[in-house]
């Protein structure tokens, strides 16, 4: 099937942005956000951010230099000290006025969000309360940093061990969840003390650029949070990483990107979490109810039109059940509306670029070449925009690349099994280990798969695992690190152990 010949009809724009649309991105700062100020690139250059469902130019922003991002560090760097000796009350405070601005302004995040990147507005709005949520839970552990103290096992001396924030931070966040990859990060850095530069991805960096202009105005002192976004991520990012005044890296994206910078971070001995990529299973067992594993997929599939690193990338379902379930889930996601975020119904909007629906395309084609079955979609979709249909492959062999790669879109991809073992083997025959999902009513049978399962996470009869209140993160090439819950802020602290002499030797 060649990519046009798709049937779904979208409900297209004519190309022509609203007025609320206009008004929001004529609000926007454009610059970059270094020491406090909004400024130029050093040598001028802009590039334009596109809207995915009509590839027209939203905007133009500034596109940082090597320079610029050398200067961004500089500020950090300048801000570090003072800031990391702010009480701890005063950094909450502004998170949860932060979270308090973001939540006000949660219409104009969610509309730019949709804008930039493409998903349905009301998946946007989950995405702001979401991110919204880093902001506070983190203000409220700022309070609790603590260290301990004791008397040495040999009553000789005194241990006091104290946490210290990192120092300057440099954060490389991904297209997909232009807000909540940013808050991840800035939220526990703010409460630790550390500053950071952010660099957003190229394809959406107005969510970022709109919440850094918050954060000014909730009285974030100037160098703590630096912006640069650019066309040109390595030659930007490259003399940081390798600058002796930054002190820790947090990257979210792809493995392979991850694993290039991890080696340049090695150079520095520099602190490191990585959020790369997953690869998850979705387990449905015989005893499972149906209906709440038809929602759950629907949810791991489908939300953020596939392009979330949870999402649901091997459907493993029980053999006795695979004829009814994938029926149920074909009927499910052909009744998926199609169409432009921002239109009332639209429960799929376009994927993020062109190069990412080339790339679903081949995985769907190579599986099909494979041998797999092709039970609905499968194709782009006419008209402006880069939507691709919602699909649904059955019989899958484990030879195809859609087993091994992250689709990165609305294609689910179902295979099957007979056996427990037999589904453990096959959700853990892959490199990535970040999430996976298990259907089943038998309690023993989930406490099994939470041992048994090689991932970070682990849903059970949830199709949706990400909190602010939990620990974010993967094992294996899914990463290393936590983000959220009282894990998160433990990435920005470092510990210092100071040991004192026995007060009573003096008078001994
Ligand atoms: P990506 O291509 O790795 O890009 C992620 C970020 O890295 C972007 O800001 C990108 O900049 C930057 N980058 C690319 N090459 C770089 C280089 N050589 N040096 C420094 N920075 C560089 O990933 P993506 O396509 O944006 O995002 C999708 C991936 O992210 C998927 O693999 C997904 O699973 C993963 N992800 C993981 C998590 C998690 O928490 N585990 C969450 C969300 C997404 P440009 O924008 O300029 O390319």
């Amino acid at each position: 099937m060649t990519p046009e010949a798709g049937t779904t009809e979208t409900r297209q724009p004519a190309g022509v942005a609203r007025a609320d649309e206009l008004a929001l991105l004529a609000s926007l700062p454009t610059g970059l956000f270094i020491g406090g100020e909004w400024r130029p690139a050093s040598d001028g250059g802009t590039f334009d951010v596109c809207d995915p469902s009509t590839g027209n130019v939203l905007i133009q922003v500034a596109d940082a230099t090597p320079q610029d991002g050398l200067a961004a560090l500089a500020a950090a760097s300048a801000a570090q000290k003072q800031w990391a000796k702010t009480p701890p009350r005063v950094r909450a405070e502004i998170l949860r006025a932060a979270f308090e601005a973001v939540t006000a302004r949660a219409d104009d995040f969610a509309l730019l969000m949709t804008l930039e990147m493409g998903k349905p507005l009301a998946e946007a709005h989950g995405e702001v309360a979401y991110g919204a949520e880093f902001l506070r839970w983190f203000s409220e552990e700022t309070a609790r940093i603590s260290g301990r103290f004791a008397v040495a096992p040999d009553g000789r001396s005194r241990l006091m061990v104290t946490r210290r924030a990192v120092g300057p931070c440099l954060f490389i966040t991904p297209w997909n969840f232009p807000l909540a990859m940013a808050t991840r990060k800035i939220a526990p850095a703010i409460a630790a003390g550390c500053t950071m530069v952010l660099k957003p991805a190229a394809l959406t960096p107005l969510s970022a650029l709109l919440f850094a202009q918050v954060l000014q105005q909730c009285g974030l002192p100037a160098g703590v949070l630096n912006v640069v976004q650019t066309t040109s991520a390595g030659a930007v990012t490259g003399p940081l990483i390798t600058d002796p005044r930054l002190r820790k890296l947090s990257f979210t994206g792809s493995t392979p990107v991850g694993i290039n910078l991890l080696k340049s971070a090695a150079d520095q001995v520099l602190r490191v979490s990585m959020e790369l990529g997953g690869n998850a299973p979705l387990i449905v067992f015989e005893d499972a109810d149906l209906d709440a594993a038809i929602d759950g997929t629907m949810v791991a599939k489908l939300r953020n039109g596939g392009e979330a690193c949870t999402a649901a990338n091997r459907l493993l379902v029980h053999e006795s059940i695979a004829e009814e379930f994938t029926k149920r889930l074909v009927e499910r996601m052909r009744a998926h509306t199609v169409g432009r975020g921002t239109e009332p119904g639209s429960l799929l909007g376009p994927l993020v670029d062109e190069a990412t629906r080339a790339k679903v395309h081949e995985l769907v084609t190579d599986a099909q070449t494979a041998g797999a079955h092709l039970a609905l979609g499968g194709a782009y979709i006419a008209g402006a925009g880069y939507f691709y249909e919602a699909t649904v492959l059955t019989d899958v062999p484990a030879t195809a690349r859609i087993m091994h790669e992250e689709v990165f879109g609305p294609v689910a991809p179902i295979i099957t099994f007979a056996t427990e073992e037999e589904a453990i083997a096959l959700a853990n025959d892959t490199e990535f280990g970040l999430v996976g999902y298990v259907f089943t009513l038998d309690l023993n049978r989930a406490l099994r798969l939470s041992e048994e399962l090689e991932v970070g996470m682990l849903g059970v009869n949830t199709g949706i695992v990400s909190n602010p209140a939990a620990p974010f993160g993967g094992v294996k090439q899914s990463g290393l690190g936590r983000e959220g819950g009282f894990e998160g802020i433990e990435e920005y602290l470092e510990t210092r152990y100071v040991g004192i002499a026995d007060p009573f030797a003096a008078v001994s």
